[in-house]
């Protein structure tokens, strides 16, 4: 068979331990055998990133925006174990936040379908889909720890020199505190990702902040959101036959556990993070999760939503065998393909995605599937193959 031809590389980020092993397998049992693979190649490994105080991370971002369209492989976001176990020159930041930082704009979750995988939400019938506003609040924060009595302020210092200061706390004893910020403009494209999203996609879309407490910073995403549906959606909603809905946080909570799926539901920056693990939990697995962070100049990154899953990761080091779900990431492989294909006009590149993601689905729903799914399924008998077998029963379909 001649190898599928691709004009332009995807810019390819190399990442941590589990998903660093099941990156190879894909690529060698998967990918290589049927395409001409081209790619930029940047080795976000954790080891890479400390190598290069970071750079690595910054230049895979710009060249996402060179390109266009990136995949990306899980990542280790350095804590204090990780400085001891990989003797870190210094606690690197998150290389997602990082990327998310220079793309701006939004990341779209959601769950990967498969018969004989029913969610634990016995009323969700369809995906939820969560586009988590990728930039700044608690991720671009600022911390301090406050080692004893004295005054807080918030102080902005306009152009002219002029001073506003709002008084955060006056402390009696230690304590903390942490700014954080975010800006009008990436609202705006949050905004406008997530409305045009739900046009391209035909489903509602709901958003909700906690605007009650928060009077000036939620308050402003919420009507920041009206405006721009007032001035450019509502009209093409109501021709799509589809909402727009606003509400308190708490209440989309309680909604969406009531609900059947089938909508997108809007979340600032750590709502999105958090309710995204929810939300592929009770879908069935976290590693059935899809995510793309979508720029509003275009730029497209595919990735799993799970992390490095370094448990296993433990194991295989010690030559045990793991069943690691590789689905979210052979998703993140199909997505960036089917990306790439759509613009460079390439048709083969896109149906092979379609293909990939048939043979991945059909093989699980052939009772082929590894042990995280195995638990779960409503199929009798499953087969619980290991991360490699697993890979390998998708190739044989292939
Ligand atoms: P994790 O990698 O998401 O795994 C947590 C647990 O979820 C695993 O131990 C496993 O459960 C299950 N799981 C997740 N993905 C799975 C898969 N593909 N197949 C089977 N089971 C899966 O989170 P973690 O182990 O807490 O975090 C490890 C590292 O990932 C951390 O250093 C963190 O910084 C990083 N992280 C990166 C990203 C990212 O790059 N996007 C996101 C989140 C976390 P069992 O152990 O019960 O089998
Ligand atoms: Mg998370």
């Amino acid at each position: 068979m001649e190898k599928i031809k691709m004009t332009t590389p995807l810019v390819e980020m190399d990442g941590d331990e589990m998903t660093r092993i099941l990156w190879k397998m894909i690529k060698d049992e998967l990918l290589i055998p049927y395409i001409d693979l081209k790619t930029e190649y940047y080795d976000l490994g954790l080891e890479h990133r400390n190598e290069t105080d970071d750079q690595v991370t910054v230049d895979s971002a710009m060249a996402t925006k060179k390109y266009k369209v990136a995949v990306k492989c899980a990542t280790i976001t350095p804590n204090a174990a990780r400085m001891s176990e990989y003797n870190l020159k210094q606690m690197w930041k998150s290389p997602n936040g990082t990327i998310r930082a220079i793309l701006d704009g939004t990341v779209f979750r959601a769950p990967i379908v498969v018969k004989g995988i029913e969610p634990c939400v016995k009323n969700w019938k369809k995906p939820i889909t969560i586009a988590r506003h990728a930039y700044g609040d608690v991720y671009k924060g600022t911390e301090m720890k406050i080692p004893g009595a004295g005054k807080v302020e918030l102080v902005y210092t306009a152009g002219d020199g002029a001073q506003t200061k709002e008084l955060i706390h006056n402390f009696e004893g230690p304590g903390i505190v942490q700014g954080m910020h975010n800006l009008n403009s990436s609202i705006e494209s949050f905004a406008r990702s997530c409305f045009s999203y739900a046009l391209d996609t035909k489903q509602d879309l709901w958003f909700a902040t906690k605007d009650t407490i928060s009077k000036k910073y939620d308050h402003t995403f919420k009507d920041i959101f009206q405006e721009i549906y007032d001035a450019e959606f509502d009209q093409k909603f109501k021709e799509a036959g589809i909402e727009y809905f606003y509400t308190l946080i708490d209440d989309a909570v309680a909604r969406v556990m009531k609900s059947e799926g089938g909508y997108i539901w809007a979340c600032k920056n750590y709502d999105g993070d958090v309710m995204s693990d929810m939300v592929s939990s009770a879908f069935g697995s976290l590693a059935m999760m899809t995510s793309v962070l979508v720029s509003p100049e275009g730029y497209y990154e595919y990735e799993a939503a799970h992390g490095t899953v370094q448990r296993h990761y433990y194991k295989h080091l010690k030559g045990e065998e793991t069943s690691t779900n590789s689905v979210a990431t052979i998703f993140a492989w199909t997505g960036a393909l089917r990306k790439r294909g759509e613009l460079d006009g390439n048709k083969e590149l896109i149906e092979f995605a379609d293909r990939l993601e048939k043979a991945t689905i059909d093989t699980i729903e052939a009772g082929e599937m590894t042990k995280d799914l195995a638990l779960i399924t409503t199929i009798e008998n499953p087969t619980v193959l290991s991360s490699e077998g697993f890979i390998k029963a998708i190739a044989k379909r292939l």
